[in-house]
C-alpha cells in the first residue's frame, strides 16, 4: 500500500502539457495509489469555486475518476488556490484538508503542509498571506463578479512574478526557525510540503531527533510526485 504526493502544478491554459501529464499521471499511475494527496497550488490562480472555465472542470473531473477508481483524494489549499473549497473538492470527489495537518502515513506520523507559512523572511508576503486567508477579504472578493475576480487574480500573479525578482534566494525559501518550530510543535514529525519549487530531502536535527523534510516537486517544466509507504518515501520524476 502506499501514497502519492503532487503540489505546484500550477495548471494553467497556456501550459497544456502539462495538463496533458497531470491527466496521464491521473490515468496511468495514481490509480495504484491507496491515496492522492495534493498538497496546493494545483491551479496558477483560482478565483472561486464557481469558476467553471474548461482547466477546472477537466481537472475535477480527472480526480473524480481516480476517486470513483478507489484512490482517495486529499486536497490542500495552496497561495495561489487558497480560494479552493468544498465546493470545488466534492466535484473531484475529494475531501479537502487543513494546513498544516498532521496524519499517520503508513505507520509514520507526519505533517503536511503547502509551505508558505515556513516562508517567515518574506514579511511582505507573510502580511499578504494574512490578508489573504482572512475569511471577510475571502468574501468580499467572492461576492464580486467572476470576470472581475479573474482579471484581479491576473493582476496579482503578475505582481507577485514581478515582486519575485527583486526578492533574494533565502528569503524566498523557508526559514529553518520556523520548520523546527513546527517540527517541535507537533511532536517531531516527517514533515512533507512545496510551495518553494526546491525539491529535496532534508534532515533537521532537531532536540535529539532526526526529522525528514521532504520537499515536493513544482510541474513548470515536468512532473514528478513523492512516493510513501510504510519504507519512506522516494521521490520520482515524471
Ligand atoms: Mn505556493
Amino acid at each position: 500500500m502506499h501514497s502519492l504526493f503532487i503540489s505546484d502544478l500550477h495548471l494553467a491554459a497556456e501550459r497544456p502539457q502539462i495538463t496533458a501529464q497531470f491527466q496521464a499521471f491521473t490515468t496511468d499511475i495514481a490509480p495504484q495509489a491507496a491515496a492522492l494527496y495534493v498538497l496546493g497550488d494545483l491551479f496558477e490562480y483560482w478565483a472561486g469555486d464557481d469558476d467553471n472555465d474548461a482547466l477546472g472542470m477537466q481537472t475535477a473531473a480527472a480526480l473524480a475518476s481516480l476517486a470513483a477508481r478507489g484512490t482517495r483524494v486529499f486536497l490542500m489549499q495552496g497561495n495561489r488556490d487558497v480560494l479552493m473549497a468544498g465546493a470545488f473538492a466534492a466535484r473531484c470527489g475529494a475531501t479537502l484538508l487543513d494546513d498544516p495537518l498532521l496524519a499517520d502515513l503508513h505507520g509514520t506520523p507526519t505533517l503536511l503542509t503547502h509551505g508558505d507559512a515556513l516562508c517567515t523572511g518574506d514579511a511582505d508576503y507573510q502580511r499578504f498571506r494574512a490578508y489573504a486567508r482572512d475569511p471577510g477579504n475571502q468574501a468580499r472578493f467572492l461576492a464580486q463578479p467572476l470576470a472581475a475576480r479573474r482579471e484581479q487574480m491576473l493582476g496579482m500573479r503578475a505582481q507577485s512574478e514581478a515582486s519575485k525578482q527583486q526578492k533574494s534566494e533565502t528569503i524566498m525559501d523557508v526559514t529553518p526557525a520556523a520548520v523546527d518550530e513546527l517540527l517541535r510543535r507537533h511532536g517531531y514529525p516527517r514533515l512533507i510540503h512545496g510551495h518553494t519549487h526546491r525539491p529535496a530531502r532534508h534532515i533537521h536535527q532537531l532536540d535529539g531527533h532526526d526529522c525528514e523534510r521532504w520537499v515536493l516537486n513544482d510541474w513548470y517544466q515536468r512532473g514528478g510526485y513523492l512516493r510513501v509507504d510504510a519504507e519512506g518515501c522516494a521521490a520520482i520524476l515524471l
